[in-house]
């Protein structure tokens, strides 16, 4: 009793002594709050290979880029204007270290989309351990700003001056002609400036390399024509010790719609009813392979997952942070 009579006298004392010492009335000091977010990258052992994802902002879709049959997309609209978190989505680079060459795939905006919000994947890229310099390859799936303005600034300087960039022929046949271009409507418009802005300083510098067909560029790597989007927009498949990782580039852009409802296409898709075929195609076949990690750019991010056939949809399981080194996929470790 005594003990804890005095334990509680003590107390006060201290308090009291306390308040002597920084006054009766004064506040403690209040925390500043620090704004600044982690670094935004994330890595991924895929068999041999170390996949880091890069981000380079995020963005809101609008629902009115929708298209398709009007019943779904009526839906769909409506559940997006009740929910506008819906409308979140992310826009992402990849850069694979092969332990041979250093491998971007897309390259986010720069400063060629985005008004500023976009544009981080060059500082990500330095926070996650590389430099600009020491990109040997850059594959695109295609040529829209959000994937390749980092390329190059706007005064005309590549951001990667060691790299050869890989685009499909049919992607920079189309984007980076006049002709076309003036034949184009003026909603497309600005997408033929930015990408005869960006492609001219690795052309003058030989680094511009188109490809048709399935030629070999990297060991392991597989090209996936997925045309709709663009007339030329391209996956690459990588294979490494018996995983797999896909990127597939715009096959989806809003993803809490387009993966119940894969018929549904975007404003921006050159061609809507190849885009939803080729995403017919395509889902079920990586749903049905557990083998493979998804590298999707416009996916939350780290916009890295599983896809899995859910209903007449699919669903997606992103990756779960974690700062152990784990294989893309414990089960299939040998
Ligand atoms: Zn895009």
């Amino acid at each position: 009793m005594l003990k804890r009579y005095s334990m509680r006298f003590a107390a006060v004392l201290l308090v009291a002594l306390a308040s002597l010492v920084v006054g009766p009335n004064a506040a403690p000091a209040a925390a500043p709050p620090h704004h600044k977010q982690a670094p935004g990258f994330y890595r991924l052992q895929v068999g041999d290979l170390e996949v880091t994802a890069l981000f380079d902002g995020a963005a809101v879709a609008d629902p009115n880029w929708l298209n398709g049959p009007k019943a779904t997309t009526d839906v769909a609209v409506k559940a997006l204007q009740e929910d506008p978190h819906m409308l979140e989505a992310a826009v992402t680079g990849f850069l694979v270290n092969t332990g041979k060459q250093l491998i971007l795939v897309d390259a986010g905006a720069g400063t060629w989309y985005g008004g500023g919000i976009l544009g981080r994947l060059a500082g990500n890229l330095r926070s996650a351990g590389y430099t600009p310099e020491q990109v040997d390859l850059v594959l695109v799936t295609h040529l829209h700003p959000d994937h390749v303005g980092g390329l190059t600034t706007h005064d005309g300087k590549r951001v990667f001056p060691n790299a050869t960039v890989y685009v499909a022929k049919a992607e920079s046949d189309f984007w980076l002609s006049s002709e076309i271009a003036a034949k184009a409507p003026k909603d497309a418009q600005p997408f033929f400036q930015s990408a005869q802005a960006i492609a001219p300083p690795y052309i003058k510098a030989d680094k511009w390399h188109t490809f048709s067909g399935s030629e070999t560029i990297v060991d392991g790597m597989r090209l996936v024509p997925l045309p709709g989007h663009t007339p030329g927009h391209t996956g690459y498949e990588f294979s490494s010790n018996g995983q797999k990782i896909a990127f597939w580039g715009d096959t989806i852009h809003i993803q809490s719609v387009q993966l119940q409802h894969p018929e549904l296409t975007v404003v921006f898709d050159s061609d809507p009813t190849a885009a939803a075929a080729t995403r017919n195609q395509l889902l079920p076949k990586l749903a049905a392979r557990e083998d493979v990690v998804i590298a999707g750019p416009h996916m939350l991010f780290p916009s890295l997952g599983r896809l899995h056939k859910e209903g007449s949809g699919y669903s997606w399981t992103p990756v779960q942070f974690t700062d152990h080194w784990v294989e893309s996929s414990p089960s299939l470790q040998k």
